[in-house]
């Protein structure tokens, strides 16, 4: 018999599975197609699915089926209530998750957002591991963040705390399809910095990691597609660790795998814009995209840990 618990992280186009541990050891790992080309309907079937197997495969390799479930997706998502509000990639409105997948595994369940969900893993566990505040940005298709505080990550009012990529860092500048002008991840994101240098040295095929390797090998054009999405982002971070003041700010998504490329310039122009503020230690991710569903796995175990020291709470 070994305790455990599901840990299931949905994206647009990969649900990436596992069943974690009491002491964290990830003990199965499953991945599978999201097949949302098959349809938001589909989709969910398919994630509920995923997690019976997942529930089975417990009780046949562990003795015992998982004691709670953890499930981290993309979009708006109201974790009190435990309702997938939104996601654009999924097709998906109001559906309460949590409810459906504990209705089918019997088991409590915890719904997350994909980046908060990661950032609690990385804050907890990975590259913050320690911090009582840090501040988690990856970039990547877009830039978001999770404001983590005390072992826990910050939902806001609505679900839509850390939103960093859509701070206006160049008013009046490239259109957001968020509606505004000027947002953060039209400059630093991933996608933005390739579009830039696709643009920058003629190849349409060349991505923001030909950029940075550009940069590394000292051509001046890279250097200086790189160093505008740099001072952006400094832009954006210098606003946020103003607004919370983390003790370490963890960057990841794939930017980040540009390694020192990316990080010795943007400490660099971090600390030339601060003034008053506190300096953050300034880390690269540790947990690449294994974050969401280590961070699915932790909000499980929270849910069982938060029912072992109340046991007066009834269901
Ligand atoms: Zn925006």
């Amino acid at each position: 018999m070994v305790r455990h618990v599901i840990a299931l992280d949905v994206g647009g186009t990969g649900m990436k599975a596992a069943l974690v541990g009491d002491d964290g050891a990830l003990l199965h790992r499953a991945r599978r197609a999201t097949g949302r080309e098959r349809g938001p309907e589909a989709v969910l079937a398919g994630i509920l699915d995923f997690a019976a197997e997942l529930r089975a495969y417990g009780v046949e390799h562990y003795g015992e089926p998982a004691g709670a479930a953890g499930i981290a997706v993309p979009g708006i998502v109201d974790e009190a209530t435990g309702t997938a509000v939104y996601a654009a990639n999924l097709g998906w409105r109001d559906v309460p998750l949590r409810a459906l997948l504990a209705d089918r595994l019997g088991v409590p369940v915890a719904l997350g957002h994909d980046v908060r969900t990661g950032g609690l893993a990385e804050g907890r566990i990975g590259a913050g591991r320690g911090a009582d505040r840090f501040l988690f940005v990856p970039l990547g298709t877009g830039i978001a963040g999770a404001i983590g505080i005390d072992g826990r990550v910050e939902a806001g009012a609505h679900g839509f705390a850390g939103e960093i990529g859509h701070i206006v860092v160049r008013p009046g500048g490239a259109v957001c399809p968020c509606g505004q002008r000027g947002c953060l991840e039209r400059y630093a994101s991933a996608s933005a910095v390739s579009e830039a240098w696709a643009a920058a040295c003629g190849d349409p095929g060349a991505d923001a990691a030909d950029c940075a390797e550009a940069v590394a090998s000292g051509d001046p054009n890279a250097a200086r597609v790189w160093q505008e999405a740099v001072d952006a982002l400094a832009d954006g971070l210098v606003t946020a660790l103003t607004l919370l003041d983390p003790r370490t700010l963890i960057i990841g998504g794939g930017l980040a795998e540009a390694g020192e490329v990316l990080f010795q310039p943007l400490r660099d122009a971090v600390r030339h814009r601060v003034t008053f503020q506190k300096l953050p230690t300034i880390v690269p991710a540790a947990l690449g995209d294994t974050a969401g569903c280590l961070g699915a796995g932790l909000l499980a175990q929270d849910l069982l840990t938060a029912t072992s020291t109340t046991p007066e709470v009834s269901t």
